[in-house]
């Protein structure tokens, strides 16, 4: 039997690399300016974690989770999203008792076991923020900005800010009332998985993706008119951040995210391109989540990005200008040059991306295979050069040819490539 891959998951092959590089590598210079350190927490977690902090009411905890029993029998799942652990690790490690703000970034493999489509996989990757102990708006202007400056830095196009306020513990009693007399109504038209969630969470029925569901949506109660008189500055202020910085921005009074622990601000950044899975970073405030843990009431925030989703639109957009370093092909006439070509490949190697031909083969042997391979430049030791030690240089493309000193080959070559 041929074993082929598991549903949901994809092999990223280095013809695809570059495109992670340059999103890593441009996420990471991004979270270092805004003073993020970068944390890696475990791929599996105590399946509690999740079903504490994410919360069991969420999809993700009720179906999509790859949970597992280990040799000893204890509950591990793998991890469907990256907060819970960051959390954990805050209060594993006490980072509270020495660092009032805690600022890191994280990027990795989340697992979930969703029904597999373009932009929606069982194993994806996200690269995501969490800030711990502030309270304050301008850092959900912060969070927000920085996932909007990852965006723009890719030149991601038709870029749209969604936001909304959820509350607090004071006033998401209220509108959480308010939601389950709504919902009562209708309960004959409610899943048996929504009806326990009127009972349990009825904040969580406005995430469902039940065709009936989505139309009672409509008419259902909303937070922003729920919201205490704090959680109105607070919700204002973000907003006019975002206005002062000329982020484009669109209060979005029935986006609740699929979280439970999201308090206040809660955002999602779409595109117009991508239809039906067009939410590409997704985050919030989560006030309770470390006391939610045991821990200290410490105030929280984060995002995190969907990196298989952003590489589909930015090469839906065509945007990914990924530069090919050249490669250069070392090829030698007859073997009695072949001391001599390991010698001048130590010396490349260092320089450049060289790839050294079979050696020991007829020099024809070796050009094929630099053709076949899209060599860009061949070096070609032979007899009449390097008696005067010079090298022969093939530009494999317009075939133009010319003999270059040896004593400043890196020289040369770094003004020819
Ligand atoms: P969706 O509504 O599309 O299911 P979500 O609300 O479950 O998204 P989050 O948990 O907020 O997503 O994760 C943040 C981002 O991670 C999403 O905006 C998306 O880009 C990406 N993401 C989430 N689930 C998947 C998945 N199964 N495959 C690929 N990317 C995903
Ligand atoms: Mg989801």
């Amino acid at each position: 039997m041929k074993i082929g891959l598991p549903r949901g998951v994809q092999d990223i092959l280095p013809e695809e690399i570059p495109y992670w590089h340059l999103i890593e590598k441009t996420a990471r210079s991004i979270f270092e300016k805004y003073n993020y350190e970068e944390i890696r927490t475990p791929i599996f977690e105590y399946t509690e974690l999740f079903v504490k902090g994410t919360g069991e009411t969420t999809d993700i905890v009720m179906k999509e989770m790859y949970t597992f029993t280990d040799k000893k029998g204890r509950s591990l799942t793998l991890r469907p999203e990256g907060t819970p652990g960051v959390i954990r690790a805050y209060l594993t490690n006490k980072i509270y008792t020495s660092k009032p703000v805690w600022k890191v970034y994280y990027i990795g493999p989340m697992f979930r076991y969703e029904r597999p489509q373009a932009g929606r996989y069982r194993q994806f990757h996200q690269l995501g923020v969490e800030v711990l102990g502030r309270k304050d708006p301008y850092i959900d202007f912060e969070v927000i900005n920085i996932a909007v400056e990852i965006l723009k830095s890719l030149e991601l196009e038709n870029i749209e800010v969604e936001i909304n306020s959820l509350g607090c513990s004071q006033c998401r009693p209220k509108y959480r009332e308010a939601l389950k007399s709504y919902f009562s109504k209708y309960e004959d038209l409610l899943s048996p998985i929504d009806k326990e969630r009127l009972e349990r969470n009825p904040l969580r029925i406005l995430d469902s993706k039940d065709e009936k569901v989505i139309s009672l949506k409509e008419d259902a109660p909303q937070p922003l008119d729920f919201l205490c008189e704090d959680c109105k500055k607070h919700f204002d202020k973000v907003t006019n951040y975002l206005s002062i910085a000329n982020l484009n921005y669109k209060i979005n009074p029935k986006l609740v995210r699929g979280l439970d622990y999201y308090t206040r601000t809660v955002f999602e950044i779409t595109t117009t391109t991508l239809g039906a899975q067009n939410a590409v970073v997704g985050g919030g405030r989560y006030d309770n989540l470390v006391e939610t843990y045991g821990g200290p009431q410490i105030p929280g925030l984060g995002f995190a990005l969907g990196i298989e989703r952003l590489i589909l639109l930015l090469k839906q957009q065509a945007k990914l200008g990924i530069e090919k370093q050249k490669l250069l092909f070392l090829a030698i006439e007859d073997e009695n040059y072949l001391k001599k070509a390991i010698e001048i490949s130590q010396v490349l190697q260092k320089n450049f991306k060289v790839e050294v031909g079979p050696l020991e083969e007829p020099l024809r042997a070796q050009l094929r295979l630099a053709d076949k391979i899209g060599a860009d430049f061949v070096l070609i030791i032979n007899s009449s050069l390097i008696e005067r030690n010079f090298i022969k240089i093939r530009d494999f493309k317009s075939g133009e040819e010319k003999n270059i000193s040896i004593d400043n080959l890196i020289e040369t070559l770094n003004t020819m490539l």
